[in-house]
């Protein structure tokens, strides 16, 4: 191998690398695509346990596929950004559906499943068919913005078009599945995002953040701007111990999660509980708190409507339920839901 770049990483692979992750034993494509969409904003150490029970609960794509998507949501339920197991049970039933629920093997139809970037199509054929092709996860960024000094938020196009150059030029044509796998523990491990730990770093020599002692400038940070705030006040119908949860639509804010009602104001609450058969009710305030987006800062205000009398309809319809406060729910839930639960539960 000529470039001295991808045999420094291979050769720090070989000595410091992570080689016994779960996703790592006996790595089918399906496995590596599972874990490789969980680790998108999530560390190592809190993906271990989801993905176990997900490869339990779904050993295979066509499994998979044929699940309910809530229970795809209910097991991805902490792990957050919703859209990624939503895109990965879309992507398991285009599988089963066009592709024989076999896991296609060319970087163009990985590509073109839901939810399945280049970085991602390109970690998953070379980890689990060992194919050469290059990568850019947030680690690889971090760690090519900095030998190279690359400056600029790598969001914008001629920005991370650098970065893929970089990427490309080094990726090598053999033992690309460590060299993937080693770039991303490089990332994670040596050239961290504050205190890189640059004397451990095979890429120390000719680095040229280091050079410069400018490692925290790279890559560059994303522009800041205010986000809007916005307000709504999330209303739960209780009767006895039982709360009343309502899946929300397939696409959008918490897609197809359950979560409580969403009102303007009160008046507007009591003419949605109304409809529901829910007419005299006492309002009890919970505690308000913020939960923050990319785009922008939402004030929630819970408050429970205890109703006196028995709920008209009854567990119906998959869409729209009761539970009973004292038992686990079985299906996907926002982390503001998951709050005002546990609230729930200490003043019922
Ligand atoms: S020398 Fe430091 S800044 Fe440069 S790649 Fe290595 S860890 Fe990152």
């Amino acid at each position: 191998m000529s470039d001295s770049f991808a045999r420094r990483v291979l050769a720090w692979f070989d000595e410091h690398g992570r080689k016994h992750l779960p996703w790592q034993q006996d790595v089918p494509p399906y496995k590596v695509w599972v874990s490789e969409i969980m680790l998108q904003q999530t560390q190592v150490a809190t993906v271990i346990p989801y993905f176990e029970r997900f490869m339990q609960a779904f050993p295979d794509v066509v499994a998979l596929a044929d699940a309910p998507q809530d229970d795809v949501l209910h097991l991805w339920t902490g792990l957050g950004y919703y859209a990624r197991a939503r895109n990965l049970h879309k992507a398991a039933q285009r599988i089963r559906d066009e592709h024989n629920g076999q896991f296609p093997e060319t970087l163009d139809e990985v590509m073109a499943l839901p939810g399945i970037g280049r970085s991602t199509a390109g970690a998953v054929l070379s980890l689990s068919l060992h194919q050469s092709h290059p990568i850019l996860d947030g680690n690889v960024k971090r760690v090519l913005a900095r030998y190279y000094a690359v400056g600029g938020w790598p969001g914008v196009k001629k920005v991370e078009n650098q970065l893929w150059a970089h990427a490309e030029q080094h990726t090598p044509a053999t033992r690309c599945h460590h060299y993937t796998q080693a770039m991303m523990d490089l990332g994670a491990m040596v050239c961290t995002r504050s205190k890189p730990h640059c004397d451990h770093c095979p890429l120390q020599a000719d680095c040229l953040a280091y050079a410069q002692g400018t490692q925290s400038e790279f890559p560059g940070k994303k522009p800041k701007k205010t986000l809007p705030v916005r307000n709504t006040l999330m209303v739960v119908p209780a009767f006895g111990r039982q709360v009343y949860l309502r899946q929300r639509p397939a696409e959008g804010l918490w897609g197809g999660l359950y979560g409580f009602l969403e009102c303007d104001n009160r008046e507007q609450a009591a003419q949605t509980l109304r409809a529901m058969g829910i007419d005299d009710c006492q309002w009890l305030p919970l505690t308000p708190f913020r939960h923050t987006f990319s785009h922008f800062h939402l004030d929630i205000e819970p408050v429970l409507a205890m109703s006196g009398a028995a709920p008209l309809q009854q567990v119906a319809e998959r869409a729209e339920r009761w539970f009973d406060i004292d038992q686990p729910v079985t299906v996907g839930l926002a982390a503001p839901t998951q709050k005002i639960i546990k609230q729930i539960a200490t003043v019922l």
